[in-house]
């Protein structure tokens, strides 16, 4: 269930596709209505019209105002991406985020994406501000005491990333001295300060801003989940490496607004019956950038 830490072995042509995936080729919605790979392959999901889903309150409101709003990220390749060209999103949680709209009847055109960071997602979800989030959002008890979460639909660990040619840290006890980036909010920040030691802790809003700092020598390496860490390995695997193995298990989840478990229990069949979107979406989009994983059952 967890991804591989090999990363380093990628092929070039993993690391084209990746690329490929990331300025958004192969999206299922390249065509607006669920086709993956393009116009010419078959839809992997079709926009639902018979959708009645009693008791989300969630759900009323997306019908009120005709369209859906969903959290994600937009720095994280392979996961969820925007395009600073084009606007253009991707990722295997973009799509999990699309496939979840198309199944309450929402098509491409009738969503609003909202970057939103990992520190700011619970009150987005509490205030209303959108609908649902999807973006490596790790089901966490404390979250729970605000908002609900469908869910997982994947599983990755907490590592490390270091530059390419850094061979001091092999994993979290290698860090004494050493100045780790990771972002506000996130459960690898709060895991790496609270059960490990290293010498200091620089914290951004987003990874990327990590991986900047990372290249430009101002940190000594970033912490967060290794599906992440991988995508941006996969860019530039010349410049990044991971280092070690994963060090927790992060699962994650789609974020709800708290007691909508009408909404919840629509997401969790959607993802216990789409064993084959799953499949599909993982090999587009993770598969590439050396990522190992199989479907996690949902919570119960
Ligand atoms: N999965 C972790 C979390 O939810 C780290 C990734 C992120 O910050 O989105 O905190």
């Amino acid at each position: 269930m967890r991804m591989s830490r090999t990363i380093t072995g990628l092929g070039l042509a993993a690391v084209a596709a990746l690329a490929l995936t990331a300025c958004n080729s192969g999206s299922p919605t390249d065509a607006g209505s669920g086709a993956a790979g393009g116009e010419s392959e078959e839809a992997l999901w079709e926009v639902a019209t018979d959708v009645s889903l009693e008791g989300s309150p969630t759900y009323d409101a997306m019908v009120e105002r005709d369209g859906v709003v969903i959290g994600v990220k937009n720095d994280q390749p392979g996961l969820g991406y925007e395009d600073a060209v084009s606007g253009e999103r991707t990722g295997f949680d973009v799509d999990i985020a699309r496939w979840i709209a198309a199944s309450l009847g929402f098509d491409e055109d009738q969503i609003t994406y909202q970057t939103i960071p990992s520190a700011n997602r619970e009150q987005a979800l509490v205030n209303g501000d959108i609908d649902y989030y999807v973006g490596t959002y790790s089901i966490t008890d404390s979250r729970k005491q605000q908002i609900d979460f469908a869910g997982p639909y994947f599983i990755t660990g907490q590592g490390l990333l270091v530059a390419a040619d850094d061979d001091s840290i092999e994993g979290p006890d290698d860090l004494a001295g050493k100045v780790v980036c990771s972002v506000t909010g996130s459960t690898p920040l709060q895991r790496i300060r609270d059960e490990y030691s290293p010498g200091d802790t620089v914290e951004n809003d987003t990874y990327s801003q990590c991986v900047e700092q990372l290249k430009q020598g101002q940190v000594d390496a970033i912490t967060t989940d290794e599906a992440i860490l991988a995508g941006y390995v996969a860019l530039e695997p010349d410049a990044l490496k991971i280092a070690g193995d994963p060090f927790s298990e992060e699962r994650y989840g789609v974020g709800l607004p708290k007691g909508d478990t009408a909404l919840q229990e629509h997401i969790n069949a959607l993802l216990t019956d789409g064993g084959d979107v799953w499949t599909s979406l993982f090999e587009t989009h993770l598969a590439p950038a050396g990522i190992e994983g199989e479907q996690p059952s949902v919570d119960e």
